[in-house]
């Protein structure tokens, strides 16, 4: 959505492993409130769909758990947004104090939050390999705590519900392991900023989708 000229603007970054919540909680803001929600996961396996050269590469990477190249990342959030006009939360970047570094230089002409997902590395498996998904991405289940009705498929476009290949057990315990050598040094690398929040990601989705609104209108 547009922004409107009397609309403040401020974006939102969120941090957290694999599974914290990021992606379930950007949907719902999108959804609910005029944000963009730019997914640099999501954009990657876009790629991965066309089926270049490009996409190859970077379904090896995904598939084993590493992070794709900062520049690549970097290159692809740029041609997909265009923060002067709308709003967004940045939800997988930056994943590393590199691309926090490029992404202040790119952003600086407008303020953003930082939020924090808080979630113990444990928690994470039990978590992700519960997760199934339709295949675009757009409609998150979890067999335990948020399941579909109909066993396999999506409550609202019936479609037959995928697991990523990614969220299989040992490339989530890879991704766990990245994420506390490459992306943990951003939580000191922010928290001394007035716009950096913490949040229990263990709580309820909708007691995490509360605190976030908590924070976005004490800040907007
Ligand atoms: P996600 O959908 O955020 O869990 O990301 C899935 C995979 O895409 C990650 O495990 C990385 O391989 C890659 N990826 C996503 N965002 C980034 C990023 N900002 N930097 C590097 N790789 C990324």
């Amino acid at each position: 959505m547009l922004l409107k000229s009397t609309e403040k603007k401020i974006d939102l970054v969120f941090i957290g492993m694999p599974g914290s919540g990021k992606g379930t909680q950007a949907k719902i803001l999108a959804d609910t409130k005029n944000f963009n929600h730019v997914s640099t996961g999501d954009l990657l396996r876009k790629e991965i769909g066309k089926d270049s050269q490009l996409g190859k590469d970077v379904k090896e990477v995904i598939a084993s758990g590493a992070l794709v190249s900062d520049e690549l990342v970097l290159e692809l959030l740029k041609t997909n947004t265009d923060y002067s006009v709308f709003n967004y939360i940045y939800d997988g970047f930056p994943r590393n104090v590199t691309q926090a570094k490029a992404f202040s230089k790119y952003h600086e002409l407008k303020p953003f939050n930082v939020i924090y997902f808080k979630l113990d590395g444990r928690k994470v498996v039990e978590r992700l390999s519960n997760r199934r998904m339709t295949p675009d991405g757009k409609y998150i289940y979890n067999l335990i705590s948020s399941p579909p009705k109909v066993r396999g498929k999506c409550d609202i476009t019936g479609v037959d519900l995928i697991q990523r290949s990614d969220d299989r057990e040992e490339v989530v315990r890879k991704r766990v392991e990245i994420f506390e050598i490459e992306t943990s040094p951003l939580i000191s690398f922010y928290s001394e900023s007035k716009n950096f929040h913490e949040i229990d990601a263990e709580l309820a989705v909708n007691s995490v989708t509360r605190e976030i609104l908590k924070i976005t209108e004490m800040t907007h």
